[in-house]
């Protein structure tokens, strides 16, 4: 199974990737992680992109769209794997489309949680609160405006650019995390 989970900032894609991988054992690629990842070890890819992501901006796409190419071939994506945080504007879903084709891979769904974005916002600072060794550098008011800002003008053109390709499902990223993992579940095992 390789499937994309689409949303903007704070719309539970981590939580829910999170549940996929203990359920059916499938891979978590969160270009997020990686990246916090690679600032934390100082690499130069974590050097690139440490204040870019600190205000809430996008890192270059030839940057992401290398981490995820590296990813989808090693032995941990066998069953599958879930996008969590890729792509995020259409260049890094066609550079998605043909990396994949070249990999003779495709992709099954992918699944746009549905949120009321003002609520992003209590979200996002609850996980502030919660996140054990002090908040990310981005989960605040004035860095989730940006990222809210870029969702809109970058993210969200793909939600057509996968219904065209007639490969998107909705859920409701409002309803409790169970609710939500439920009907990941249903779309799952009908794909
Ligand atoms: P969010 O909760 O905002 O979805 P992520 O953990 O997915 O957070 O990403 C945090 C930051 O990492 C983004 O604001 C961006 O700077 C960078 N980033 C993550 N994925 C990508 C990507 N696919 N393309 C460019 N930048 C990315």
């Amino acid at each position: 199974m390789k499937l994309i989970l689409l949303g903007p900032p704070g719309a539970g894609k981590g939580t829910q990737a999170q549940k996929l991988v203990s359920d059916y054992g499938y891979a978590q690629l969160s270009t997020g992680d990686m990246l916090r990842a690679a600032v934390a070890a100082g690499s130069e890819v974590g050097k690139q992109a440490k204040d870019i992501m600190d205000r809430g901006d996008l890192v270059p796409d030839e940057v992401v769209v290398g981490i995820i190419s590296d990813r989808v071939e090693a032995p941990d994506c066998a069953k599958g794997f879930i996008l969590d945080g890729f792509p995020r504007n259409t260049a890094q879903a066609e550079a998605l489309d043909k990396m994949l084709d070249e990999k003779g891979m495709k992709l099954d769904t992918v699944i746009s949680l549905e949120v009321v974005e003002k609520d992003l916002f209590d979200r996002i600072e609850q996980r502030a609160k919660e996140t054990v060794g002090g908040p990310r550098a981005d989960d605040n008011v004035k860095a989730l405006k940006k990222r809210l800002e870029v969702y809109h003008e970058q993210t969200a053109p793909l939600i057509k650019y996968y219904g065209d390709q007639g490969v998107l499902k909705t859920v409701d990223g409002m309803a409790q995390i169970d609710a939500v993992s439920a009907q990941i579940s249903d779309i799952l095992a009908e794909v």
